[in-house]
């Protein structure tokens, strides 16, 4: 097996992913309908629903073909019961995404706003759920990956849950990663995509949840064909089978992660993934980079840096600086605030953070950028 070129990908996704997982796509040509391939989904849906330490009589995963926007839009569409409204307790870009589904759909909905650097007031959403009777669906977002801010689901859950709602997560950024706990923590729908947490490829896409809720919106109203989720539900029920055309090789890349997955287990890869991000605040610190989100409130994979105020500071010009060497940075995802992003995922180590502050620090003083860093 040829070794593949490293690069160290520090931006919210795809991650890093080791050989073995880019060599698994490598397999002979088979039509998705033969039985020997329907066979490696029942293994990996039952997978996807252990990460998540879900009951498998109680919960299951449900597999989609795109990229993890998919995953919002089946949920939000499809488990709206009739005459219900949906409330999007919303502090950063990818609720915000959410609301825009709901927008797009043209679905009843509050957008319930909180700053984008401190956690949603648990008081106000209880407030809003006791004036509103009429919410169906509570949605939120676990890491809020365009901050890296981290938002208290179990509390948003019971809330949900004590006004009779329907409570989906966003947790494309924290799945695989940080543990969760899909029972305990009050979650009736989560959600992911192969490229983040498990470190696999694009394409694939999953909704991890409820059973019982899933057959009861059978009823609910049909406002998707592609994106309805008991469509596909009943269709794997049925068949054992992707209802289209399944992102093929994108499978075997994760069947394989997820061995992997197991096989470093999810306390060491938690701690792992903590080492790295400690490593890359450490290296942030040094260089006097302040962040967005205040380290207690960090869900502990993307740290968010203040762009400096030196006229020399051009973000384009360091990235590729970076780029060139195998190490990719990403920008921000505020309105308010010019941000850049360096994030924990992917096969890496705190060594290759290391290795990424000497060529950072390079490309700061090649292009004349006073470190430590200043702000006015
Ligand atoms: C990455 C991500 C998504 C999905 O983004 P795609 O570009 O569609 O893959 C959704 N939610 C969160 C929180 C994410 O981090």
């Amino acid at each position: 097996m040829e070794q593949i070129k490293r690069n160290i990908l520090l931006n919210p996704g795809p991650s890093t992913t080791t050989d073995t997982v880019k060599y698994a796509q490598v397999v002979p040509d088979i039509c998705p309908r033969e039985k020997e391939f329907g066979g490696l989904m029942k293994g990996l849906r039952e997978d996807l629903v252990k990460i998540v330490h879900g009951d498998l009589d109680k919960y299951t995963s449900v597999l989609f073909c795109g990229s993890g926007t998919i995953n919002i839009d089946v949920c939000i569409n499809s488990l709206l019961p009739e005459g219900k409204k949906i409330l999007v307790v919303d502090n950063g870009a990818y609720s915000t995404r959410a609301v825009e589904v709901c927008q797009y759909y043209g679905l009843p909905h509050i957008d319930l706003k909180f700053p984008v650097d401190e956690q949603p007031d648990l008081a106000v959403v209880e407030q809003t759920l006791k004036d509103n009777p009429d919410i169906g669906l509570v949605h939120t977002t676990h890491n809020e990956t365009g901050t890296g801010i981290l938002n208290p689901i179990r509390e948003i859950g019971a809330l949900a849950h004590k006004y009779n709602a329907i409570f989906t997560v966003d947790t494309t950024s924290t799945y695989a990663m940080r543990p969760i706990n899909i029972e305990e923590d009050n979650i009736d729908f989560c959600m992911a995509s192969a490229q983040k947490g498990l470190m696999s490829f694009t394409g694939l896409s999953f909704v991890v949840g409820n059973k019982a809720i899933i057959e009861e919106s059978k009823n609910f109203p049909r406002r998707s064909y592609y994106c309805n989720l008991y469509l596909q539900y009943e269709f794997f029920e049925k068949t054992g089978e992707m209802h289209f055309t399944p992102p093929v090789q994108t499978i075997y890349a994760t069947i394989q992660a997820l061995k992997e997955y197991w096989k470093e287990g999810e306390v060491a890869k938690w701690a792992r993934h903590t080492r790295v991000f400690n490593a890359i605040n450490a290296g942030l610190d040094e260089l006097g980079f302040k962040q967005v989100i205040k380290p207690e409130l960090r869900a502990g994979l993307v740290s968010s840096a203040i762009y400096p105020d030196d006229p020399n500071w051009d973000f384009e010009k360091v990235h590729d600086y970076c780029f060139e060497r195998g190490f990719t940075i990403y920008p921000g995802k505020i309105s308010t605030t010019n941000t850049f992003r360096l994030c924990a995922l992917g096969a890496i180590d705190e060594d290759d953070i290391n290795d990424f502050f000497v060529v950072f620090k390079a490309a700061l003083d090649e292009f004349g950028v006073t470190t430590p860093v200043t702000y006015k």
